[in-house]
């Protein structure tokens, strides 16, 4: 069962008596900047099943279609484009107060970092969508220049260096997950004396977990998203309406300023 939702004017006092937010972000913060989720009613996977094949390392591994439309899939992706949102400037805005202990994002889109947040304070636990990855020997570089390759015709650049498979620096499921990268955000999740979960369906693990670690640590824990979570029955405010609107508001914003 849902808690009671309290006013905003209850998660603005909250964030004003903070000194330790962590902040948890799924793709529903970067909806209003246009790019799609994956579960939400618009979400990739809710319209068409089948591209969660796209997310997945053994069928990226295993099958050179899938490789070739992932590639056709990156040059047109919304992040090259996208501009921060309202809600990515109210988090920028507490990190201006000195609010901010750490911004763990599940998001690949680098928006956190284009709004205007330290890339030290953001916690990328799946990765990023701008840095390319070499499956065999580990080489990264820059995402524009591999798609450089793809406008020229590679329909599936190989690795410069091995030869081996490329693939955007983003976690797929079937990938492991960078242990020292998810202790981190877990240590700062349990440091946090109020947790904002916004825009995300908390259905991915272990990260998801942050959200109860939080709370068992003595948090308060806030959760702003459309559709009901599994953890809302323990967060101490759950505030639906568009995180473009909510943020600014619990923020206590007058105007916003978009990047
Ligand atoms: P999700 O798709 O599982 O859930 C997003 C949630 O946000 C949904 O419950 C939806 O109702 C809510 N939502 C969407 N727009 C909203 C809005 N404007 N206001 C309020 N609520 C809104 O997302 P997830 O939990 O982040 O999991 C998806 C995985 O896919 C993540 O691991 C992430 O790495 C990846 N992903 C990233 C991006 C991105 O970088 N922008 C986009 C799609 C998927």
């Amino acid at each position: 069962m849902s808690s009671p939702e309290p006013p905003i004017a209850s998660v603005r006092a909250w964030i004003e008596d903070a000194r330790r937010i962590v902040i948890l972000t799924g793709a529903g913060i970067s909806t209003e900047s246009g790019i799609p989720d994956f579960r939400g009613p618009q979400g990739v996977w809710t319209k068409d099943p089948q591209a969660e094949k796209l997310s997945n390392i053994h069928y990226y591994v295993a099958d050179p279609e899938i490789r070739r439309k992932s590639w056709r899939a990156r040059l047109a992706h919304p992040a090259w484009t996208a501009r921060p949102n309202a809600g990515h400037a109210a988090i920028v805005e507490l990190e201006r107060r000195g609010k901010l202990h750490a911004l763990i994002t599940q998001n690949i889109d680098g928006l956190h970092q284009k709004a205007g947040n330290s890339p030290e304070r953001v916690i990328e636990v799946h990765g990023t969508v701008h840095t390319v990855v070499c499956l065999s020997c580990g080489w990264k570089g820059p995402m524009q220049a591999t798609l450089d390759r793809v406008r020229s015709g590679e329909s599936d650049p190989p690795c410069g260096h091995c030869g081996g498979i490329l693939k955007s620096d983003t976690i797929s499921f079937g990938q492991a997950l960078a242990p020292a990268v998810i202790d981190r955000a877990m240590q700062c999740a349990a440091e946090a004396d109020l947790l904002l979960s916004i825009g995300t369906s908390l259905q991915v693990y272990p990260i998801a977990g942050a959200v109860p670690a939080a709370k068992h640590a003595g948090a308060r824990v806030v959760i702003v998203n459309a559709e009901p979570t599994p953890f809302d029955g323990i967060a101490d405010a759950v505030l639906r309406d568009s995180i473009g609107e909510t943020l600014p508001r619990i923020v206590g914003m007058s105007a916003v300023p978009l990047a």
